[in-house]
């Protein structure tokens, strides 16, 4: 946080780290572009207007591969949030009064034009949080099918007739649209984490005030600049950033704001469902996960090392859902080690405007050393390393991807979620244990088992006490299947025909004296 130090631009080359001076060059070049583009937004969207904090007050955005400062936004709090909350509730009765159709329209151009900026978006996700750009072209079409889905939901808000109890009345139930929503989203997905909220949202009438991550700003207002361009009205959609805290209060304090979804860790979660009560607010939490991924004896090898090397290795390690614990038969232990390490060897390392490149840096150097903490207390605890397990050569945060294995259950590794390229591999005997194992955490997001016994699948399946379960596969996510955990992972349901109603209320209208001629 703070005053703005420089602009990207005055930078001269013999700033920038030795190691990566063609690749940080190359990716000011690519940020001084974006700059030029008619998607990029530094301010804060309130009221359909791009503002400053109040107190002109900014916070850096870096670039995580090289350090650089893409741009400095404005680091807002209460006061700016309480502003766009009144946006949020002086444009909810218009929007909630469009008919669904006309909604509808809007989100569909917001979503054609994502898909037209595709390249530029992609290209500011690389550039604020790290992912190899193939990756975070991924992720703005992943982003993007929330909004086309939830324009073409929004025509099917159906509400019912239910059988009266008595002759002469009607029963009816109406479904409404929840009101002013605030929607906290984190740094790894910057774009989707946003669109999976605001889609629905929108699409049923609610109007919503957004927090994206200080870290990744960037993809969230450039976004809100494309709902602007798309028509969707002033107030509906607004953006605020800076100190989360504060933010985070003025939304829970307000009455005005009847729904927070978030998206974060467990620790956040809990604050915001706490503090929810205060208004009795509506609440969804997608929170941290700590996924096993189950490789029995009866897999097929190769499904199995593809399956986890994408559930583990996707955006270096730092997702939700990425594989946590690798947990695999005693009797192709050693087989699986052997073949997984060959596949992660392979894994090319860099930033992530270079090609080939499949892992770029953690997200910061805090990122790095809990990384580091969590190897260190395996190692001690008897774990061994058989590739990677330190910070790669190219400096910066980046990782070498780092396979662990002998990891028991008492271990950090094991018990919390690493967030990095680290695959721990753990061991188990009999299917009794692994599905113990398995559950033995208050988390619940997502597992994965490997197997080609099918009637093993459903059995594990039904066991798992989680949110998600891949079978045979390492990317399970997508706009039309419900997304969420159970247990601490969070509370609700993201995507497909159920994401809708976290922002929906049901209204029973009883219709009396009907034979009253
Ligand atoms: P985080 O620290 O909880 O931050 C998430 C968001 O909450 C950010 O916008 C952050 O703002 C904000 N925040 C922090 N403290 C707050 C407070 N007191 N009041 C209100 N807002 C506050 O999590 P993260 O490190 O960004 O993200 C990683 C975590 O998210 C992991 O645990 C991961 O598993 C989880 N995640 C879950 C899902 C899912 O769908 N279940 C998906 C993606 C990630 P600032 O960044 O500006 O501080």
């Amino acid at each position: 946080m703070g005053v703005a130090r420089f602009a990207l631009c005055k930078i001269s080359s013999s700033l920038l780290p030795r190691m990566h001076r063609p690749s940080a060059l190359r990716q000011m070049s690519v940020a001084a572009d974006l700059k030029n583009s008619t998607i990029f937004r530094s301010q804060g969207l309130i009221g359909g207007r791009w503002v400053a904090a109040h107190d002109g007050k900014t916070l850096q955005v870096n670039n995580p591969s090289t350090g650089e400062i893409i741009a400095d936004v404005p680091f807002m709090g209460r006061r700016e949030t309480n502003d766009a909350i009144s946006s949020a509730y002086e444009a909810l009765n218009s929007w909630s009064k469009l008919t669904a159709t006309e909604r509808s329209k809007c989100l569909r151009k917001w979503y054609d034009l994502i898909m037209s900026h595709k390249e530029e978006l992609g290209q500011l996700i690389t550039l604020e949080q790290g992912k190899p750009l193939k990756e975070a072209l991924g992720e703005v079409s992943y982003g993007a099918s929330f909004i086309e889905f939830f324009a073409e939901e929004a025509k099917r808000v159906y509400g019912d007739i239910i059988p009266a109890t008595l002759a002469d009345r009607r029963l009816f139930v109406l479904k409404q649209p929840v009101g002013v929503v605030g929607a906290i989203t984190p740094w790894n997905f910057p774009l989707a984490m946003i669109t999976r909220k605001v889609g629905p949202a929108l699409a049923c009438g609610c109007t919503a005030v957004v927090k994206p991550s200080e870290l990744t700003p960037l993809t969230a207002l450039a976004a809100a600049e494309l709902a602007l361009q798309a028509g969707i009205p002033p107030g509906v959609l607004n953006v605020v950033m800076g100190n989360a805290p504060d933010i985070g209060d003025a939304l829970l304090a307000s009455p005005q704001v009847r729904k927070i979804t978030f998206t974060g860790s467990t620790a956040v979660g809990k604050k915001l469902m706490a503090g929810a009560a205060g208004t009795v607010k509506r609440i969804s939490l997608e929170l941290g996960g700590n996924a096993p991924c189950i490789v029995f004896d009866d897999a097929d090898l190769d499904v199995a090392v593809k399956g986890v090397l994408a559930a583990k290795f996707r955006n270096s390690g730092q997702t939700c859902v990425c594989a946590n614990r690798v947990i695999v038969h005693e009797g192709i232990y050693e087989k699986f080690a052997e073949a997984f390490s060959k596949a992660v060897q392979n894994l090319q390392v860099g930033d992530g405007f270079t090609e080939g490149v499949v892992q770029g840096p953690l997200i910061n150097e805090a990122a790095v050393q809990k990384v580091e903490s969590f190897l260190q207390d395996a190692l001690s605890k008897g774990a061994k390393v058989i590739l990677g397990g330190k910070r790669h050569s190219l400096g910066m945060t980046f990782y070498e991807p780092t396979i662990v294995t002998d990891v028991k259950t008492d271990m950090l590794l094991a018990r919390e979620e690493v967030f990095g390229p680290v695959a721990p591999l753990l061991r188990f005997k009999t299917e009794e244990e692994a599905i113990r194992i398995a559950n033995d955490t208050n988390a619940g997001l997502a597992a994965y088992i490997f197997t080609s016994n099918v009637q093993r699948t459903w059995r594990v399946s039904e066991a798992l006490e989680y949110g998600l379960v891949g079978v045979n596969e390492g990317i399970i996510s997508t706009e039309v299947a419900p997304f969420g955990g159970v247990k601490q992972s969070g509370l609700g349901r993201e995507g497909s025909k159920y994401g809708i109603d976290e922002y929906l209320e049901l209204k029973y209208v009883c219709l009396g004296d009907m034979n009253r001629k």
